[in-house]
Formats: C-alpha cells, sequence, structure tokens
C-alpha cells in the first residue's frame, strides 16, 4: 500500500497541470516593486503590478511606517477585539472615511478577507445575493460562505440584473447586488448609475467592490463612487490598501451602523490579528498625501494615456479599458504565453492571462501602467512590443 503523505493524490493533479500547460513557478522580485525590476535575475520594466501610485516604496510611507515600528513595535500582539485595537487604527479609520466621504470604515488584514468576512456578515438565510459573473474570486468566495440565496448576472447586464430582480424579489428579506467597481481583466468600469437605480427601484442593497477603482478613479482616487457622484447611494464600498495605496489591508467604507455591525460579526476582525503598526501607519501616510495632492493620480492617468496611444497605434487590440489596464487582446492561450514569456526575454514584464481566468480564446497580455513609470520607460516597452509583435506576427 503506497504512503498516503506521499499526497500522490496531489501529484497526479500536478501532472496533469503539466500536460495542460498551465504549470508555472512563481516569479521571484528581488528588490522593491518598482517601474524596473530584477525578476528572476534578469531586468525588466515591469508592467505587471498593482502599485499605481508608485507607493510601495515611497519614502514619506517607508519613514512612516519605521517611525510607527519604534513607537508600537512590529505587530499588533491580538485580534482588534481583544487588545489590537491600537489608536493608530482608529486613527486611520476616521482619515479613510474622511477621505472616502462616508461615515464609517472598519479596516481589515486584506482585500480578500475584508470580502470574506463582511459578505457573510451582513447576508443570511432568506437573503438573496445577486452578483455579477465577472466578480474577483474573494467575492465569489464570500458569497459562498454566507447562508443566502444565490444568483448571477451577466456581466455588466442591466436587463439581465432587472430580469432577476423582477423575479426574485419578493421572495426575500434582504437583497445585495454586488460589482467590481472596475474589472481587473478588462479594466471596464461598472454600470454603477444604474446598478443603484436599479436597487433603489427594487429596494436593494448594493455593495461596490473597488480594489482596482480606488487611488484610481474621482478625485484623488476616491474610487467609482466618487466618478459617478453616488456618495450616500452605495452601501457598502469595499477598498484595498494593497494596490494603489502600496501597502496591505482592506476596507469597508459604509454607515455606523454598519461598522458596529462588523465589530461584532465580522469573523477576520474577531479572529485575525489586525494590521500591524508598520501598515497601518503607512496606509495613513499614503492616505493623507493623496488627500493633499492630485499629482499621482494626474500622473497615472497621463501614462495610461500615453501608453494606450502607442500601443493602439503600433495596432494592437487593447480592447475595451476605460481604466490604466491595459490588456492586450491576443487569444489564443498558447500563444499569449508564449508573447508574455519573449516580452521578458526582451526586458518587458507584462503577465500573460489565459482560461480559467479569463474566457476561452480571449487571452491577453494585460499591462498595468502606473504613476512610477517615466515616459522614457514606457517608450522602451512600447519599443519591445513592436519587435516581439512583429516578430511574432500579431501586428
Ligand atoms: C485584488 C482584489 C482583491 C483582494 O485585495 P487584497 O488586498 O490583495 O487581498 C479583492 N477584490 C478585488 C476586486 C481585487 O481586484
Amino acid at each position: 500500500m503506497s504512503n498516503v503523505h506521499e499526497l500522490k493524490f496531489l501529484k497526479e493533479k500536478i501532472e496533469q497541470l503539466k500536460e495542460d500547460g498551465v504549470y508555472r513557478q512563481l516569479p521571484v522580485l528581488e528588490g522593491a516593486n518598482e517601474a524596473e525590476i530584477m525578476l528572476n535575475g534578469k531586468k525588466a520594466i515591469n508592467l505587471s503590478s498593482n502599485n499605481y501610485l508608485g507607493f510601495a516604496n515611497h519614502p514619506k510611507l517607508k519613514q512612516a511606517g519605521i517611525e510607527a515600528i519604534e513607537k508600537y513595535g512590529v505587530g499588533s500582539g491580538s485580534v482588534r477585539t481583544i487588545v489590537g485595537n491600537m489608536d493608530i487604527h482608529e486613527e486611520l479609520e476616521v482619515v479613510l472615511a474622511e477621505f472616502k466621504r462616508e461615515e464609517a470604515v472598519m479596516v481589515y488584514q486584506s482585500g480578500f478577507n475584508c470580502n470574506a468576512g463582511t459578505i457573510q456578515a451582513i447576508t443570511g438565510r432568506g437573503d438573496l445575493i445577486i452578483s455579477d459573473e465577472l466578480n474577483h474570486a474573494s467575492i465569489i468566495d464570500g458569497v459562498r460562505l454566507s447562508k443566502a440565496d444565490r444568483a448571477v448576472y451577466k456581466h455588466c447586464d442591466m436587463k439581465h440584473l432587472e430580469e432577476i430582480l423582477k423575479e426574485k424579489r419578493e421572495n426575500y428579506n434582504t437583497v445585495l447586488i454586488i460589482t467590481d467597481g472596475v474589472f481587473s481583466m478588462d479594466g471596464d468600469i461598472a454600470p454603477l448609475p444604474k446598478i443603484v437605480e436599479l436597487a433603489e427601484k427594487y429596494n436593494a442593497l448594493t455593495y461596490v467592490d473597488d480594489a482596482h477603482g480606488s487611488g484610481v478613479l474621482g478625485e484623488s482616487g476616491r474610487g467609482t463612487v466618487d466618478h459617478f457622484g453616488l456618495h450616500g447611494r452605495v452601501d457598502f464600498c469595499i477598498g484595498t490598501l494593497s494596490k494603489a495605496i502600496g501597502v496591505v489591508g482592506g476596507y469597508v467604507a459604509g454607515s455606523n451602523t454598519m461598522k458596529e455591525w462588523l465589530s461584532h460579526r465580522g469573523r477576520p476582525i474577531l479572529f485575525s490579528t489586525s494590521l500591524p503598526p508598520a501598515s497601518v501607519a503607512s496606509i495613513t501616510a499614503a492616505v493623507k498625501l493623496l488627500m493633499s495632492s492630485t499629482e499621482y493620480t494626474d500622473k497615472l492617468w497621463d501614462n495610461a494615456k500615453y501608453f494606450k496611444e502607442k500601443m493602439s497605434k503600433l495596432g494592437y487590440d487593447i480592447g475595451k479599458s476605460e481604466t490604466p489596464i491595459t490588456p492586450i487582446m491576443i487569444g489564443e492561450e498558447a500563444k499569449t504565453m508564449k508573447f508574455s514569456k519573449t516580452l521578458l526575454e526582451n526586458g518587458v514584464f507584462a503577465s500573460g492571462i489565459v482560461f480559467p481566468t479569463v474566457g476561452k480564446g480571449t487571452g491577453r497580455v494585460r499591462c498595468m501602467v502606473t504613476a512610477g513609470h517615466t515616459k522614457e520607460q514606457l517608450d522602451r516597452a512600447v519599443e519591445v512590443f513592436k519587435t516581439v509583435g512583429k516578430e511574432m506576427g500579431l501586428i
């Protein structure tokens, strides 16, 4: 009999990944996440990070973190409900609420566990969750953890959303509509004004995960809700502190009642240690920096526009993005991965994204332009896209 501890059942699955051509090694980054990086020992222009504003290695944020370590140490030592709720956690939530123009904010250890913890806390048996089919994995997991029933509408399809509301609304207590604010694979923005209108018509609540909208859209990066002028009309505004803000963490902004409830029933608040002091202080510094100047968001959009125009001119199909996320649509999976690999060999890191992350036959190389890139770096990247694209017959 074979030894169960050899994990043969996993080895077989790993072999299958290799056969399917989707097996991969984790790339290794040597040094900070910057516009130019050393990846797997090779120098490359980084077009794959979510570090939209270049905050991940910003001197002011680093200084704030170092000072917090000196005063508060490296760990909070507890969950927030016991003795891990420091004054700096409280301060961060006040600053974030002001930034988001909402009554209150509850901070979590990541965007992922904000969704995992919040959705199950605010819904239950007898409720219905209606979710966009392209919502992020953490929303899908969050919905799975809830005892509510669920329905999925076609991506951004408002007719379909209304059909579901019309058919099902009266059978449920609370109905919660969940959508990403910005969809990370295509860079398109959810039709929030229409979603809010339908929610109001059918007496439903709204929940917007703005991980890729925070720090990017709206005044000084206040997010999708601000972009559309919908303050006060979205019940739960989720954001991440790990992407544009450059550190780690997640939050939900909304009403005082929401926060009061989550402090009793948000499981990651009760059962997982709070964010470490350095992260908290760096995040607070980042949000204050954003509120004091539009310099970073302006540079981000300027760079995005610049890069998109050049890529389009080269003859690439850059999809239907409305944000700095720039997918280079390729189609076939193997070709997409080969393109990404060849780009890296030539000094540009842009990750290939294929099925099952996106639909079959819709493979793309996804470029994330940031405020941290110089025009010269973007020009060099475009040159590589030109050479490799021609070599591979893509343009
Ligand atoms: C990245 C992302 C998250 C996860 O955020 P982390 O802070 O990295 O855990 C959640 N939701 C969406 C839509 C995301 O894009």
